[in-house]
């Protein structure tokens, strides 16, 4: 006869869900979600330096949920401000192989801001959010343009990519590299992001 099964026994562990997290911005732990009852956002606030976020929320929404949102657009954010400030050191240090990346990636990310804005227009059918859709989708294509004529430029010559060299002779007023320089004209750009940027309700989204 065998040895009589011992009944298994199930330990299920009580997860306590975090309701108190570590700000991104400030690196204290100040970090809370405000749930409202009646309204389809969360609030993710912090207590220390105020920085905040509204994200969506449905039944099953927890803190934690709330918090992974806030953390996701906060770096989507820093890395779109990120690439735009490299944009400009790319084109004084003339490294356009590497702009017409940071073109792409600013495209992608001009994309998705304009794929959610659309979500929210389909959502709650605010006119607002349709224009911000319109925005982001021009800022993308903007940038998708800049990438082709920066790799236009580059493929024909017009633009070469500095080495550390070349970038020396330039602060030796060189008056041969003039004429190149003007010849390589920068393409039209950032029409309308500066006032993108500079709408903070934008960025809130
Ligand atoms: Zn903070």
């Amino acid at each position: 006869m065998g040895r009589r099964k011992r009944k298994q026994v199930v330990y299920r562990r009580v997860r306590s869900l975090p309701k108190v997290f570590t700000c991104p911005k400030c690196g204290h732990k100040t970090v809370k979600a405000k749930k409202h009852a009646k309204e389809e956002k969360v609030e993710v606030i912090c207590g220390h330096c105020s920085v905040s976020q509204l994200v969506d929320k449905n039944d099953l929404t927890e803190p934690v949920d709330a918090f992974g949102d806030f953390i996701d657009i906060y770096y989507k954010d820093q890395e779109y401000a990120r690439l735009t400030a490299r944009e400009e050191k790319l084109w004084e240090k003339k490294q356009y192989t590497e702009l017409t990346l940071v073109y792409s990636f600013l495209a992608d990310n001009a994309n998705i801001n304009a794929k959610k804005a659309h979500e929210e227009y389909e959502k709650n059918k605010d006119p607002q959010d349709l224009e911000q859709a319109e925005m982001w989708r021009a800022t993308a294509a903007k940038y998708v343009e800049n990438e082709e004529s920066v790799r236009q430029q580059l493929d024909s010559g017009v633009f070469v990519d500095a080495t550390i060299e070349n970038i020396y002779e330039e602060a030796e007023d060189n008056p041969y590299d003039e004429g190149e320089a003007k010849a390589a004209e920068k393409p039209k750009r950032r029409a309308n992001i500066e006032e993108i940027l500079g709408d903070t309700g934008f960025l809130e989204f």
